[in-house]
């Protein structure tokens, strides 16, 4: 009897801590000094303007879904969305289109091959995938709905600083480096056209694609987008319903089987919250209902997410006791 009388107690009196009163400032600051030092990664070089950030930028913001900000670090620093721009931008699809439109037109396979595929092992599809890859990405913003490229511009930043609520500005270096060096992404177009996956003009969407992975954010700013898809698709700070609530578990679930990359069953093994990566070294990680992180430093690992944001969001999981897949 005594036995099973204390854990019980011991239990309820931690559900208890966490449920009232984490001490949010406290685990963020944890995060930021633990890792402040970890030098290990490399800054993404292949688009050339890329390689000129500093190394040992580090930044951490949290954001819960009752509007509180917490953070660390370099707070102020800004740096280009890269891929994490994708969320937003099947957001829209998702919000025009539907989810049963965008899922046989874009799809949300983690790896588009049979379960016994050999080829599975040594190479990813080569048509749209889902929303979150390049093809996918390219193919979305072909997708969306507009009176032309100027129109769809206005569309996609406004909705990106809705989601952040502030006048985000487009970086015209990182633009114009990514323009002149994407001809990686100019032969996924060619193939998605081939394939009859492709919604539009191969030149204005490769542009407004780009722009997308171009607009820069700090981690306030980028905290502020995904506090609203903690918080059912409704922005805490300037009220607007920016997702229909019914299809934020659409977008959660790609940020899950693939927002992190080739490594993202991995992450959720590991952390068990949504997330979502990009090039710059910026990640985003969503708890519904709770809490959004932002965190940022350029150094990556060989998957390409950075290396001390993981640790961040890792150690701030783990210490709030947060995973989707444990009901406490
Ligand atoms: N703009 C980058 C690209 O298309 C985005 C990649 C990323 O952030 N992973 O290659």
């Amino acid at each position: 009897m005594r036995k099973l009388y204390l854990p019980l107690v011991l239990s309820f009196g931690i559900t208890a801590v966490y449920a009232d009163n984490v001490n949010y400032q406290k685990i963020v600051d944890q995060a930021y000094s633990k890792y402040k030092n970890d030098n290990r990664g490399k800054v993404a070089d292949y688009i050339p303007e890329l390689a000129k950030y500093n190394k040992n930028l580090y930044a951490i913001t949290l954001i819960t879904v009752d509007g509180k900000v917490y953070s660390a670090g370099n707070v102020k620093a800004k740096f280009p969305l890269e891929s994490i721009s994708k969320i937003f931008a099947l957001s829209l699809a998702l919000q025009q289109h539907g989810a049963d439109e965008v899922l046989e037109k874009i799809g949300s396979e983690a790896t588009g091959l049979p379960f016994n595929s050999i080829t599975a092992i040594e190479q990813q599809p080569t048509k749209t995938g889902n929303g979150l890859v390049n093809a996918g990405a390219i193919a979305t913003i072909s997708l969306i709905n507009a009176e032309g490229m100027d129109d769809k511009w206005n569309l996609i930043s406004n909705n990106l600083n809705d989601y952040a609520n502030a006048k985000l500005s487009l970086n015209q270096d990182v633009y114009k480096s990514e323009m002149d060096s994407n001809q990686h992404n100019q032969a996924i177009t060619q193939l998605l056209i081939s394939h009859k996956s492709f919604y539009g003009d191969m030149n204005e969407t490769l542009d407004i694609y780009t722009r997308e992975c171009s607009v820069d954010v700090s981690t306030i700013e980028l905290a502020q987008m995904a506090s609203v898809l903690a918080n059912n698709g409704k922005s805490i700070f300037n009220g607007k319903q920016l997702l229909n609530a019914k299809l934020i578990p659409k977008l959660l679930s790609q940020m899950a089987t693939a927002g992190m990359y080739d490594y993202s069953g991995t992450w959720m093994y590991n952390v068990g919250i949504p997330a979502k990566s990009g090039v710059s070294g910026g990640i985003i990680a969503v708890v519904p209902g709770k809490y959004a992180i932002a965190a940022y430093s350029p150094p990556l690992d060989s998957y390409g997410n950075s290396v001390r944001a993981q640790e961040a969001i890792k150690y701030i999981a783990k210490a709030t006791d947060e995973n989707i897949f444990n009901t406490k």
